[in-house]
């Protein structure tokens, strides 16, 4: 994703030594997780790339950290991307249930759990049925883009009937 070098004024106002240092969380109307001066994205521009009910906030953008922080929420029945790329990320659960694909592995998650994907690991995270699925991922902040499975690529994902199960699921 190509965000801006700049700090966003939510993340660093400006007088930054004036601003209070917190940002407050709560939970918006009908669920899902909310910071006070976040914004809420689309998790990705339409059509980039294939997903399905996924919300973007970035809570950490400061040139000094060299990193970003951003909360993913995933509604119930939806899926990101299925992606793999050199940067890696960070991923801790915050919110609800769900399942995960990273470098071939298939397995639950859970609020709290941390997950590791690696470079050029194929990676997809899917929300329960019934339950969203929130997580924040600490990427880099130089990072390069995203690159998406060819036809080839799924085909040698879905030889393992457990990936082939997760990806139609
Ligand atoms: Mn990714």
């Amino acid at each position: 994703m190509a965000e801006e070098r700049a700090p966003s004024p939510a993340t660093r106002p400006e007088g930054a030594g004036r601003a209070h240092p917190a940002r407050r969380a709560h939970d918006a109307p009908g669920g899902g997780q909310r910071w006070s001066e976040v914004e809420v994205h689309e998790y990705k521009a339409e059509g980039e790339a294939p997903f399905r009910e996924v919300t973007r906030q970035v809570l950490f953008d400061d040139p000094d950290l060299a990193c970003q922080v951003r909360y993913f929420e995933v509604a119930p029945g939806g899926w990101s991307t299925l992606e793999r790329h050199e940067h890696v990320h960070a991923v801790v659960v915050l919110r609800g249930r769900g399942m995960a694909l990273v470098d071939g592995t298939v397995f639950d998650v859970g609020l709290n759990d941390l997950v590791s994907v690696g470079p050029m690991a194929w990676h997809q995270f899917r929300a329960g049925a019934d339950e969203p699925l929130g997580f924040l991922c600490v990427v880099n902040h130089e990072r390069d883009r995203p690159q998406l499975p060819s036809e080839a690529d799924l085909a040698a994902l879905r030889v393992d009937p457990t990936v082939a199960a997760f990806l139609a699921s």
